[in-house]
């Protein structure tokens, strides 16, 4: 390294409009404008931060004001391009909107205007975070956009256009600066690094680039902050653990985990990234610009190719087989949602893991509706739902008996457990509505999941679920009828049986204890293990790889 060290922002700061990285549509447009001599009197450069605004605002500065401009590509040896490059020219003067926004600054500014350039043809007027401006100063500096002298050229930049004065919006041409693919700042970190004589692995300068999120200059000083850590020689590993970045393929794992449905496997994922110190709000921003390839990869198979590497490429097409567009989408909103909230709060963590375990109940909403279409199908695809009324016991019929005339057939059991059987062409059975319901308990609601299970599913009177509890699981009754949760629950059942059902709850003392670890023997006919062996829900369990709870 030179002893003048000059950070790669700077050194490899672009000097002409090709050099620019990833704004070629604003570039080729400018080039026009000055070939055809078609040039406005104000632009506004529109953008994220690092990504070019002042570089290009400076190239354009230099292609005005060159001993041979206007011209597309300027010589870069002239005074004048020496000068704009070094910032210390006459006639290019840039204000600082940031630092600058007093009146006083644009009033001088106005002054300014009315003298001739010192040296080039134009005086060009570069302001920086233009909207920073108090409005006293922008009132000033639209007196001198209404009537620019021709020799004047401003030059405006904002992150924020939505507060820069529609009155200045208005005349301006107006260019917006895109974030740059992540291939192109990863190709533009090796040419730097060519250029440096460092060894920078190829996954590394990925890492960088994406940490960057479409900020070039944000990644060049990434990289100088590596070669000021590691030396020469920088590998994926370096970039993970000096910036807290999470590796793209444990992103991706992540994305797996959650698309699966697998919970477990997922919030372990946050929480071994979570103890290896890394950032979760950056994990939390991977995760979403993951999602977000999915969705273009899904949307739009070519767009994303200049964008990723191989081996992302590869994972990303075996996930976008597992999600739809809609569900995709709504995942990156509910992400997105949780990534706010994550910036303010104390317990990054425990947000990670909400959003995730959200995430996957959303998705299991699908899974559920597909059940109850597989069962539907399974069938013969009759439409339907639960009979209108049912319940009243009839004596047991065997399952291959010829439909009988009421609508549902009770087998009694046992301690006076029944066990709805099934009848052809509805959608869901009462039979399958038990198992369905404690699925999709344990999906969305977890928590109240045990107490569920220490019920009794007796069979549909009626409108009504009845479910039977033993003495000792009072509390269990109690804590399910509390309006939240019995509202769920028969929201639950009317979704899965396509009609309006209420649930009704009692104590039967001729219940037995039913703690699921010990009824095994006792209760042959406990409902869950009577549709363990429907062939029918056999099938559907294999299908969706679920497995029956006992009740
Ligand atoms: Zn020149």
């Amino acid at each position: 390294m030179t002893v003048n060290y000059q950070v790669f922002a700077r050194k490899y700061r672009p000097q002409n409009f090709d050099s620019v990285v990833g704004q070629e549509h604003i570039t080729r447009t400018l080039k026009n404008a000055i070939e055809q001599d078609r040039l406005a009197h104000a632009y506004l450069f529109v953008g994220p931060r690092g990504v070019g605004k002042t570089s290009t605002a400076r190239i354009l500065a230099k292609a005005l004001n060159c001993v041979k401009g206007p011209i597309v590509t300027p010589c870069g040896e002239c005074d004048a391009c020496r000068e704009i490059a070094q910032g210390i020219s006459l006639d290019v003067l840039e204000i600082d909107g940031a630092s600058n926004n007093g009146v006083e600054q644009v009033r001088e500014l106005r002054e300014n205007v009315r003298f001739a350039p010192a040296r080039g043809k134009f005086k060009i007027y570069i302001i920086d975070e233009v909207h920073m401006l108090s409005s006293a100063a922008f009132n000033a500096l639209l007196k001198t956009l209404e009537e620019p002298p021709t020799h004047v050229k401003f030059i405006f930049a904002t992150t924020e256009p939505q507060k820069v004065l529609p009155t200045i919006l208005s005349r301006c041409q107006r260019f917006d600066l895109r974030r740059i693919p992540a291939a192109l700042i990863a190709s533009h970190l090796q040419f730097i690094a060519r250029e440096e004589k460092i060894s920078l692995d190829d996954r590394a300068a990925h890492a960088v680039a994406r940490g960057a999120e479409g900020g070039l200059r944000d990644a060049e000083s990434m990289l100088d902050q590596l070669v000021a850590f590691c030396g020469d020689k920088i590998v994926e590993e370096d970039v993970l653990s000096i910036f807290g970045f999470t590796a793209g393929q444990t992103v991706s794992l992540l994305c797996e985990h959650i698309l699966n449905g697998a919970s477990s496997k997922a919030l372990a994922v946050v929480h071994e990234q979570s103890e290896a110190g890394k950032d979760l709000s950056r994990l939390m921003t991977d995760l979403i610009l993951h999602l977000r390839d999915l969705l273009i990869l899904k949307a739009d198979p070519e767009a994303i190719e200049e964008e990723l590497g191989e081996d992302i490429a590869g994972s990303l097409k075996a996930q976008a087989g597992l999600i739809s567009l809609d569900r995709l989408l709504e995942l990156i909103e509910q992400f997105a949602a949780a990534e706010s909230r994550m910036k303010w709060a104390p317990n990054k963590k425990l947000h990670f893991e909400v959003a995730v375990i959200k995430a996957i109940q959303t998705l299991s909403q699908a899974t559920l509706t597909e059940i109850i279409d597989a069962l539907a199908e399974l069938r013969g695809g009759g439409a339907g739902s639960l009979p209108p009324q049912g319940g009243t016991k009839q004596a047991s019929k065997p399952p291959a008996s010829p439909p009988a005339p009421s609508p549902v057939s009770m087998v009694p059991a046992v301690s006076g457990v029944s066990v709805v059987r099934e009848r052809p062409r509805a959608p869901v059975e009462a039979a399958a509505l038990w198992p369905a319901v404690l699925e999709a308990v344990r999906e969305r609601r977890p928590f109240i999941l045990s107490w569920v299970e220490s019920g009794v599913f007796l069979g549909v009177e009626g409108d009504s679920c009845l479910i039977g509890f033993p003495k000792s699981q009072g509390l269990a009754l109690e804590s399910l009828m509390r309006q939240g949760n019995r509202a769920f629950l028969e929201d639950l059942l009317s979704e899965i049986s396509g009609r309006p059902l209420t649930i009704r709850c009692e104590i039967r003392e001729d219940l037995a204890v039913a703690s699921p670890s010990e009824k095994k023997d006792d209760l042959p006919l406990d409902p869950a293990e009577a549709l363990k062996n429907d062939p029918l829900i056999r099938k559907a369990l294999e299908i969706f790889k679920g497995e029956i709870q006992s009740a």
